[in-house]
């Protein structure tokens, strides 16, 4: 079995198309999928997606892209965790490929998120492009390590990816890793211990090979695992065996 560690089924692209979605899920033996929050206004959606499918579970946060939104307050990211099917906060973390100018606002919401997720005692989901070194400093000097959590669709290099195993985070990979032109992240893939890895598809976004161009959804998230199972010359069951794990162990959910 495999399960999607990072999907967003409330966006457009998905909304509406549920039950198909669900189906091509079981289809593919996708048996979970985590909806992850980018906003307080959309979260509603996301929540009630969990709270209406056993095998659907949700995240809060506010995602770095997002500038004209509702800032979250500690107390209030604090109070929306508060929920048996919310397991993690994100995303969230550092954008400084989308927008340019001074991202200060960017770091301050970075650093609420954490200091709510070390409170809360619940993992944190971490968006960053084109910003490791912020990242990680912000990380440490939060300290990010006592609660852990994931760097989500990971697309940097073994030296980061090291550097955030050290503080206690997994790694994720998203479709990327299918790409011919990845040979970056394939490099992370081969190397990454296999208690510390997980898989996702970031759908709508990122359909992997053989989907490029269809709109992404959970069910593909199969074709991640077996270019990894490929990359680290093992059978497809141990990579499916050891994704499922680490999502079990570090969203402590069974
Ligand atoms: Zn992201
Ligand atoms: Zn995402």
């Amino acid at each position: 079995m495999f399960i999607d560690s990072h999907c967003h089924l409330d966006f457009p692209d998905l909304a509406g198309k549920l039950d198909a979605l669900l189906e091509n899920m079981q289809t593919n033996q996708v048996t979970h999928a985590l909806c992850v929050g980018v906003n307080l206004e959309n979260f509603p959606r996301v929540r009630a997606l969990a709270e209406s499918h056993p095998n659907l579970f949700a995240s809060v946060g506010v995602h770095p892209d997002y500038e004209n939104t509702a800032e979250p307050e500690v107390e209030q990211l604090l109070e929306l965790t508060n929920h048996a099917k919310v397991v993690a906060l994100g995303e969230t973390g550092l954008d400084y490929f989308r927008l340019k100018g001074d991202l200060e606002w960017q770091r301050e919401r970075f650093r609420r998120h954490i200091r709510a997720a070390r409170q809360c005692g619940k993992p944190l989901i971490i968006h960053t492009r084109s910003a490791a070194e912020d990242t990680l400093r912000i990380m440490k000097e939060e300290g990010a390590d006592k609660v852990g959590g994931v760097m989500h669709c990971f697309t940097e290099s073994w030296e980061i990816a090291r550097r955030a195993l050290d503080l206690n985070f997994y790694i994720s990979f998203s479709g990327i890793v299918t790409f011919k032109n990845a040979a970056i992240i394939k490099e992370v893939a081969k190397k990454v211990p296999a208690d510390r890895m997980l898989i996702e598809t970031d759908s709508p976004y990122l359909a992997p090979v053989p989907h490029r161009g269809e709109t992404n959804q959970p069910a593909f998230v199969r074709h991640v695992a077996e270019e990894i199972a490929r990359l680290r010359e093992t059978d497809l069951a141990e990579i499916a065996k050891a994704t499922t794990n680490n999502f079990f162990n570090l969203f402590k959910v069974a």
